[in-house]
């Protein structure tokens, strides 16, 4: 019998199940009821030192956190003077998810209720001009048809509301949170499922919190191997951005910890595979690539992530059709952020060799300064082999030295094969001109010109990146897109390392713990929010906030 092909038959069972239970109705039942029950808020006495220690900007504790913005909304809800403001604000957020059919009704409904002066809930504090703007247009869907009133929404309860809220009980629950978010991550919290692929420093792991029953991607960076192949400064690099940035189009960081032998980065769960294995070539093999629909949806949201990147001064360095993944609903996000690098707010170009043969933009490998145009150039390479199912400086599988491929980037042209369309050819030729001064890409702080372009006609922006537009193409929820575990290479064991008190230092500090947002979207997402936010009977304290 072969126990190696039972192995992975096994695993795939475990996961393929453990995957299927998460949605929030199921939540409850598959979490561990001895962990949710360690998951309980202090008494507000024990949250003193913690609380002289929180970021107290309205836009981190009331917009960008949930549930900051949860308890501040039940502040406003809670207070004669603010309700309508409340009010009009969760009528937006319902407004700019909602379907388009819905829409117009929705708009004419907050129009009715907030924007005219003889509403007992009219909001004064709206500009004549925003009102104005919004009853002649409210009829046209947009994204950002409450735009600048949501701006002056939040104007005014920064200046109204904040410090009323800092000093009720919401806010003392907030704390709260805080604190619990803030304690120590260990692996007792997570439970691994089977193997999903491996890395350079260990391999990635499905896995499950336990108390809220969610799933993630669990990558595990062996410390000795880490230290022996000097992975330090790329480990901390990838932990960094990956817990800055804040994109649907982008895997996310929940979780930094420790174990006695590992480093552990908790993240976004990808469970469709890799676009280049799993997808372009291995599905249909007689007939690899992507549809030109397909290829520009993909594409769309790779910009998407690209641009969020650049926004927050992040060059990628190592897009490929391989460090993009797929969810369960076919959307895909950006991984494996080792290679990026960050500019200083005094500088817009650095140097430096990184990224993958065959990808790397020509100002890059003739060591020249460079920015973000760099990966519009790996951008044109990944169209470029969604559509023609090879590169267009290498085929896959082609035994060509890397100096050649070099040659090829640096002084051929690229051939198009009978595949492009005229407007899938255009894009790619803007995105692979070998001067980044005329190459397409990032400018004026936006991807606005490239996403302009005739290849993206059927795109409707706003909708993609609100997450409304449905993929092309949806994984198999029964199919695990991963090597079969006896197929996975073991590592070799890392020998004559020793670990001493600056490793340890280094260590701690890579295992920072939970990162708020997705944390607190996990806990209001799987239902603890709500099973622990309790409040007495009108007027009253409830003990756990009684000083
Ligand atoms: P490394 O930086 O060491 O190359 P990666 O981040 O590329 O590590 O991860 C190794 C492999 O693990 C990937 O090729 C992919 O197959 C799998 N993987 C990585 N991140 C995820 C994720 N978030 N969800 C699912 N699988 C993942
Ligand atoms: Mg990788
Ligand atoms: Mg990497």
């Amino acid at each position: 019998m072969d126990f190696g092909g039972l192995e992975t038959v096994v695993a795939n069972s475990a996961y393929v199940s453990a995957r299927g239970s998460m949605d929030a109705t199921a939540a409850t039942a598959v979490r561990d009821k001895r962990m949710r029950a360690r998951l309980k808020l202090p008494h507000i006495k024990q949250c003193e030192d913690l609380k002289a220690t929180l970021d107290m900007t309205f836009c981190s504790i009331c917009v960008q956190q949930p549930i900051g913005r949860r308890l501040f909304q039940q502040y406003l809800d809670d207070s004669e003077a603010h309700k309508a403001a409340g009010d009009l604000w969760k009528d937006i957020e319902d407004y700019s998810i909602s379907q388009e059919r819905d829409r117009v009704q929705k708009a004419q409904k907050i129009v009715n209720k907030y924007y005219g002066s003889a509403s007992n809930t009219f909001c004064s504090f709206l500009e004549e001009k925003a009102i104005t703007r919004v009853k002649e247009d409210y009829r046209n869907i947009r994204g950002d048809l409450f735009k600048e009133s949501e701006e002056q929404l939040l104007n005014h309860l920064e200046a109204q509301a904040l410090q009323g809220f800092i000093e009720s009980m919401f806010f003392l629950r907030y704390v709260q949170f805080k604190w619990l978010e803030s304690q120590t991550v260990t692996e007792e919290w997570f439970m691994d499922f089977r193997m999903l692929g491996k890395g350079g420093f260990g391999e990635v792991y499905a896995c499950q919190m336990k108390a809220t029953g969610k799933m993630y991607a669990n990558k595990k960076l062996n410390k000795k191997r880490l230290k022996k192949r000097k992975g330090y400064e790329g480990a901390i690099v990838e932990k960094r951005i990956l817990e800055k940035v804040h994109s649907r189009f982008i895997v996310t960081l929940a979780y930094a910890f420790q174990t006695k032998q590992e480093l552990c980065l908790v993240m976004t769960i990808m469970n469709g595979g890799d676009l280049s294995r799993y997808h372009m070539y291995n599905v249909d093999e007689k007939n690899p690539g992507f549809s030109e629909t397909r290829a520009c949806f993909y594409t769309a949201q790779i910009i998407c992530g690209l641009e969020h990147l650049h926004q927050h001064r992040i060059v990628y360095r190592d897009l490929k059709p391989e460090n993009v993944l797929l969810d369960d609903a076919g959307h895909v996000r950006l991984s494996d952020l080792g290679l990026a690098i960050e500019l200083p707010p005094d500088k817009d170009k650095t140097k430096g060799y990184a990224g993958t043969p065959g990808f790397m933009a020509p100002e890059l490998l003739q060591n020249k300064e460079y920015d973000y145009s760099v990966d519009y150039f790996t951008l044109g390479v990944t169209l470029f082999e969604m559509i023609a199912a090879k590169g267009p400086f290498r085929r896959r599988g082609d035994k060509v030295d890397n100096d050649e491929v070099t040659r090829r980037i640096l002084s051929d042209p690229v051939s198009y094969p009978d595949a492009f369309s005229s407007e899938s050819k255009d894009l790619c030729e803007g995105l692979l001109e070998k001067d980044p001064e005329k190459r397409l890409g990032f400018k004026n702080n936006s991807c606005k010109v490239l996403k302009d372009q005739p290849f993206f006609a059927e795109i409707s922006w706003g909708r993609l990146e609100a997450g409304l537009l449905s993929p092309p193409f949806i994984p198999d929820p029964k199919m695990v897109y991963a090597k079969d575990i006896e197929d996975v290479g073991a590592f070799s064991t890392v020998k004559g390392v020793m670990l001493d008190q600056k490793d340890v230092d280094f260590y701690n500090e890579f295992a920072s713990g939970s990162t708020p947002i997705p944390w607190q979207e996990e806990m209001i997402e799987a239902g603890v929010f709500g099973e622990l936010n309790i409040w007495a009977e009108k007027g009253k304290l409830p003990s756990d906030l009684d000083p």
